[in-house]
């Protein structure tokens, strides 16, 4: 077997701030004042308009003249008054990063409001915040610490969602949650600053995905009931179901019977898919890869290693247990090289990977697709419908195991 050598080197999250931007940028109205050196803004500009808003970020000049000769806070102050005097600028975040002067920078010397514009200070440096995933969390708590409206009343059988997730599930989850006689949903991370602000006024959150440790502990030391779980595969989504029913205190018997109407539809969903049957290696960055493992285990698939950048977290225990239980090999934190010697000790039938672990994959002739933004977050995966878009996809790929090995052979001769 070709032994790997783990350098453990390879930066294994893109810059995390991204994430951060990811959650800040989508707010209407927001505009974000960037406090970092050239490198990040030029990198960052990139994503914030490739992947988040298609919005530019705004910056003060800092190069090192700027960040070591003690002009920065007066450059962001003035940076941070010509963006407000845009009147359609309701918040500023201004977003800091690795750079030690940046990340240090004293909240108290900024402004909270400028004209229309509320502002923020949201802390997103790498050395202390690993992933992107790990950003989002740290950007949603900081903005429901600042802006939750904890000290107003409480709206009866009100629910947070706390979770990006595809557009299709929202609806799913709306749909599902009116039945059991939920009243009000705020649903983070949001577009409207006033998300925020209503979030801190539920009675419950529900938290879809286990690296939001800090907003979910900000909404717990509030009074907030805390939901853990998701409506992935047909067990979960029924116990997800009536974990917010008794969070909740919706009636019994409604709850009952819809978690019922769902685990069936669900497990229907399986059976149809009955005959796939294979191994698959899930390995992602974006910190829900277990809940995937979790719906392909309960189809019947056999995944003998799944591995994800996020730490190990409480939040994702139960997932954990389980996999581990039924023999999955979990990763966390973890390196290219860590996913490598997976493929070739387990030499799976499919990878559900990252873009250099597929191509390490189809180099060996086993299928792979690019875990995250083409495939599974671009898809359903709550509920019976969920599990259908996903199994229907999985099902394709791995009838594609000759496909991928008569291309390695064809490629091999023609070597
Ligand atoms: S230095 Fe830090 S903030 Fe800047 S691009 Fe790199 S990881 Fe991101």
């Amino acid at each position: 077997m070709e032994k790997m050598a783990c350098n453990k080197l390879h930066p294994q999250s893109m810059c995390p701030a991204f994430g951060g931007l990811r959650v800040l940028m989508r707010i209407d109205g927001a505009q974000v004042c960037m406090a970092a050196d050239q490198g990040c803004l030029y990198g960052l500009t990139f994503v914030s308009h490739f992947y988040v808003a298609r919005r530019s970020i705004v910056s003060p000049e800092l190069m090192n003249v700027q960040i070591s000769g003690g002009t920065m806070i007066d450059d962001l102050r003035r940076t941070i008054e010509s963006i407000a005097s845009d009147p359609s600028v309701r918040f500023i975040p201004v977003v800091s990063t690795c750079v030690a002067e940046t990340a240090g920078i004293a909240e108290e010397l900024l402004p909270k409001k400028v004209g229309n514009a509320e502002v923020l200070l949201v802390r997103l440096p790498a050395f202390q915040i690993r992933t992107h995933p790990e950003a989002k969390d740290v950007a949603v708590a900081t903005l429901v610490k600042r802006f939750g409206a904890f000290g107003e009343p409480r709206r009866e059988k009100s629910l947070v969602v706390l979770g990006e997730i595809f557009p299709v599930d929202a609806m799913m989850i709306g749909g599902v949650l009116q039945r059991i006689g939920v009243q009000s949903v705020v649903t983070l991370p949001g577009a409207d600053l006033d998300d925020y602000v209503q979030a801190g006024r539920a009675e419950a959150c529900a938290v879809l995905h286990p690296f939001y440790e800090r907003s979910a502990s900000l909404f717990q030391s509030a009074g907030m009931k805390i939901v853990q779980g998701n409506p992935i595969g047909a067990n979960a989504t029924a116990q997800w179901i009536e974990r917010i029913g008794e969070a909740l205190d919706l009636d019994p018997e409604t709850v009952r019977q819809v978690a019922e109407e769902e685990r069936k539809k669900a497990k229907d969903v399986f059976a149809g898919f009955s005959h796939i049957k294979g191994s698959v290696i899930v390995a992602g960055y974006e910190g829900n890869e277990l809940p995937l493992v979790r719906l392909l285990l309960e189809a019947g698939l056999d995944v003998p290693y799944a591995s994800t950048s996020i730490a190990r977290t409480p939040l994702g225990e139960e997932d954990h247990q389980l996999l581990t239980m039924l023999g999955t090999e979990v990763r966390y934190r973890k390196y290219l090289e860590e996913d490598e010697e997976a493929v070739l000790k387990y030499a799976p039938d499919l990878v559900i990977g990252t873009t250099a672990l597929d191509s390490f994959a189809k180099e060996r002739g086993i299928p792979a697709i690019y875990y995250y933004t083409n495939n599974i977050s671009a898809r359903p995966i709550f509920f019976a419908s969920g599990a259908a878009s996903v199994l229907g996809m999985i099902a394709g790929l791995i009838q594609k195991k000759d496909v991928y090995r008569k291309m390695k052979e064809y490629f091999l001769q023609a070597d």
